[in-house]
């Protein structure tokens, strides 16, 4: 990538968030998945991509643009057009390029100011953009926690990534407490806090430090086992 930006800014004179947005836009024709050789992150073009349709992203319908523009309030800043002189934009919560789908629950709607800065955040995270989606694929919230933290091999992971792929089946209000029962299967993280200078926010990251292998079956169930709040219901189990 970072060869990638430099050649480009130096041919097109283009801004890298520009660039980011070029090697995204190409997953939409060929599979190239983003792999870490010597340390650093490589795009290997594999072939077409599977889902490839006419060589164009399919467009989301004018009907489901409607309803999903029609509270007319940006979801995250909550200004409206009216007061506010914004412009609304159809936004994927959890972008396609990470697995996200063009399903209704998945779309929300967004200022383009709100827009542009979640897509720099999220591009921070365009190299584990294939980790994403490979970890959102398991069946059990926690195994879709554990899998992204385990895919940052010891890089800071920030909380709000960990909802976002927690959530990617179906929202998991929880997925904090799921993320503690990891420590039940023997899994170890660290954790650090930070006040958001911007924002006044406090923003959380996790740091995978030791990971065990799934249970065979029911990873809830393996926790509710372990869990020592629950001592009397699982010797009742045996
Ligand atoms: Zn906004």
């Amino acid at each position: 990538m970072r060869e990638i930006r430099a050649h480009l800014q130096e041919v097109l004179g283009e801004a890298p968030s520009q660039t980011d947005r070029r090697v995204r836009d190409l997953r939409d024709h060929f599979r190239a998945p983003a792999k870490k050789i010597n340390g650093e992150y490589r795009y290997v073009l594999e072939g077409w991509a599977e889902n490839r349709t006419n060589g164009s992203r399919k467009a989301i319908s004018d009907a489901i643009r409607a309803q999903v523009l029609s509270p007319q309030r940006c979801a995250m800043c909550g200004r409206t057009p009216l007061d506010h002189q914004v412009v609304m934009v159809v936004d994927h919560k959890v972008p396609r390029h990470w697995g996200g789908s063009d399903e209704i629950s998945n779309l929300q709607p967004l200022c383009e100011e709100c827009n542009a800065g979640k897509k720099a955040y999220f591009a921070n995270y365009d190299q584990y953009a294939d980790a994403i989606r490979q970890s959102a694929e398991h069946p059990e919230p926690h195994g879709r926690i554990g899998e992204l933290i385990k895919a940052f091999r010891g890089d800071w992971v920030p909380a709000e990534l960990i909802e976002l792929v927690a959530s990617m089946k179906q929202y998991q209000e929880d997925w904090r407490k799921r993320t503690r029962e990891l420590r039940l299967l023997g899994w170890t993280y660290e954790t650090k806090k930070r006040k958001d200078p911007k924002t006044s926010r406090i923003r959380v990251w996790y740091r995978v430090t030791g990971w065990k292998p799934w249970p065979e079956g029911s990873i809830a169930a393996e926790v509710r086992r372990r869990d020592p709040s629950n001592k009397r219901a699982s010797q009742s189990d045996r």
